[in-house]
């Protein structure tokens, strides 16, 4: 035993072993020759004898994807139908997470809405071992079809998007902070507070205490990150083609952000601040459609962020098929799940265009 635990990476295994859990082993002529310990269903820690000491090595096998589909009607419940629909609870669960932007699951669903997921399930040695994620997902409720797709690329693209290609996330935060006032609003004629003339005030100021986290109002990516003039400590985040939003007067960035970096919805960006020219701690907010300044509190907020021109061919083609699947799924039966084929890996097909 002191011999694998020589070896870090067995050590680090075996700690993690909890009473009841199985170790093979074998021997030979008396001796211990070799021991195993299977770290989930896909990988095998083997110690096999080796003159003096043991030889530690990770065995994998390679999971197998394949796609399964289910659809139902409501009668009762989401819940209740899905499992009469002999879908894991967690694919439910899943699924309500999907359409959670769109669907209130206790209020708005009604009977004979309907339902229609592919989603995957991973077996081994032709076992079923774990569900794995929803590829596809109908949901018709009240008549309004909603549908969702997986679409992942190597340009870091992860996540899913209706058949236009809209994230099915909301694409923006109502405002950059919480517990806030806004101390100043959009205003195209006002007379600044410093310079004492008429200067556009082309953004909102949010009043918060000194420190307040200012957070990313959507994915993007970071544009600008710096002293911007009367702005001091200023960010600027790009959101896909035509948006794009500005954070300023900051007290100091959050750390590990630099320029060109992605930035996920409701990250941390940094603290309200004075920096710039500002009066007291406040955050200047602007939001940008094509360049233009627009009113942040009464812009009509994207329902969701289009995906990137360049990547639309690539998710047709990824999803024409799915989209087939769905329109095929018998929807008059009450349960109907069936694994459909063997899922080949995602394979990235969009070319980098940068
Ligand atoms: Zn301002």
């Amino acid at each position: 035993m002191a011999a694998i635990l020589a070896d870090s990476k067995a050590a680090s295994i075996l700690k993690a072993l909890t009473v009841g859990e199985p170790i093979y082993y074998r021997t030979e002529d008396g001796a211990l020759s070799a021991i195993a310990y299977r770290v989930d269903h896909f990988n095998t820690l083997v110690a096999t004898r080796e003159g003096k000491g043991f030889k530690v090595t990770l065995e994998s096998v390679k999971p197998e994807v394949r796609r399964a589909q289910a659809s139902g009607v409501i009668t009762r419940s989401l819940f209740l139908d899905g499992q009469a629909a002999g879908l894991p609870e967690r694919v439910i669960m899943d699924f309500a997470d999907l359409f959670g932007w769109d669907v209130d699951f206790v209020r708005d669903i009604k009977r004979g809405d309907r339902f229609k997921i592919v989603f995957e399930e991973i077996f081994r040695d032709g076992e079923k071992v774990a569900n794995g994620k929803i590829i596809a997902a109908e949901f018709v409720n009240g008549g309004r079809v909603v549908r969702a797709f997986h679409y992942k690329n190597s340009d870091g693209v992860d996540g899913y998007f209706s058949e236009r290609g809209e994230a099915l996330k909301k694409a923006f935060l109502l405002a950059p902070l919480n517990f806030t006032k806004i101390s100043s609003r959009f205003n195209l004629a006002r007379r600044h507070p410093i310079l004492n003339r008429i200067r556009a005030h082309k953004g909102v100021d949010y009043a918060a205490p000194m420190g307040t986290p200012i957070r990313a109002v959507a994915n993007g990516k970071i544009d600008f990150l710096g002293v911007q003039n009367g702005y001091g400590n200023a960010l600027v985040l790009q959101h896909g083609d035509r948006y794009s939003t500005l954070y300023g007067h900051m007290l100091k960035f959050a750390a590990g952000l630099s320029r060109g970096e992605a930035v996920k919805q409701g990250q941390l960006l940094g603290y309200v601040g004075k920096s710039g020219l500002a009066t007291g701690p406040h955050l200047h907010y602007e939001f940008r459609i094509g360049g233009v300044h627009v009113d942040p509190l009464t812009v009509k907020l994207p329902h969701s962020m289009p995906m990137e021109k360049r990547y639309f061919a690539d998710f047709r083609h990824q999803t024409g098929t799915l989209i087939d699947a769905l329109v095929a799924m018998d929807n008059g039966k009450a349960s109907d799940t069936r694994t459909v084929a063997t899922a080949a890996e995602p394979n990235a097909t969009s070319r980098r265009s940068r």
